[in-house]
């Protein structure tokens, strides 16, 4: 799983792990998005806590993780910004301990506050695929659309100054007490994230090398 603030670059490293090792990757804030523009009743009913930049309450999250896990999580798995809370972190155990499963690594991305900001106000997104990526990227400035999908780049709602400070006080207050519990666990490795993409994945590839069997 990996860990950290927003714009820490869980995502970006969440799709090179899936790219590179074919481990299937879930990501509630992905999900909530989703379901947001579909405008299905879950995308309604947690539109208004992410545009604050709140978290969505953990019985939600739980149930979203757990009938995912049971489609998709028989052969590995990557959560992306998930757990966020202890009970999150606590009901996984039980749910994996259900399906005869276990953790083997807590990734903690970690990024100084300066990194955070620049990384968030120059943050665009692909409204289809959600591939990520920065409004100084060159490559993408004259057309604004994924080169992935062809979907359409966009700033998150939740990208806005105003709503960070709450995303940060969140992760502060909720998600920072689950350093100590993965600590505790022995599985939780911590990394840099204030570096490019390519030498943070290089960092976690050999983590997780050293977990799959060749
Ligand atoms: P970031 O890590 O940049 O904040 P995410 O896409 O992971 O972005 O999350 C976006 C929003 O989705 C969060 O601010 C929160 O409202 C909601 N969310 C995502 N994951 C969780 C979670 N595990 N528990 C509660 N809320 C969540």
């Amino acid at each position: 799983m990996l860990l950290g603030a927003p714009g820490s670059g869980k995502g970006t490293q969440a799709e090179m792990i899936t790219r590179h090792f074919g481990i299937p990757v879930t990501s509630p804030g992905a999900i909530l998005r989703r379901e947001k523009d579909l405008g299905t009743p879950l995308g309604i009913e947690t539109a208004e806590i992410t545009q604050r930049g709140d978290l969505v309450p953990d019985k939600i999250i739980v149930e979203l993780i757990e009938d995912w896990l049971r489609l998709h999580g028989s052969h590995g798995f990557v959560f992306d910004g998930f757990p966020r809370t202890l009970p999150q972190a606590e009901s996984l155990l039980s749910i994996l301990t259900r399906l005869r499963t276990a953790l083997d690594l807590a990734i903690w991305l970690e990024v100084s506050e300066e990194t955070v900001r620049a990384r968030i106000s120059g943050r665009l997104q692909c409204r289809s695929c959600g591939f990520t990526t920065s409004v100084t990227s060159a490559k993408f400035a004259e057309r604004s659309v994924c080169p992935y999908c062809d979907g359409p780049l966009v700033r998150r709602n939740d990208d806005d100054v105003s709503v960070l400070q709450t995303r940060l006080r969140e992760f502060a207050t909720k998600t920072q007490p689950l350093a100590d519990f993965y600590g505790k666990m022995s599985i939780l490795r911590r990394i840099d994230g204030n570096r490019d993409r390519e030498t943070v994945f290089a960092e976690i590839s050999r983590l997780i090398e050293d977990k799959v069997p060749a």
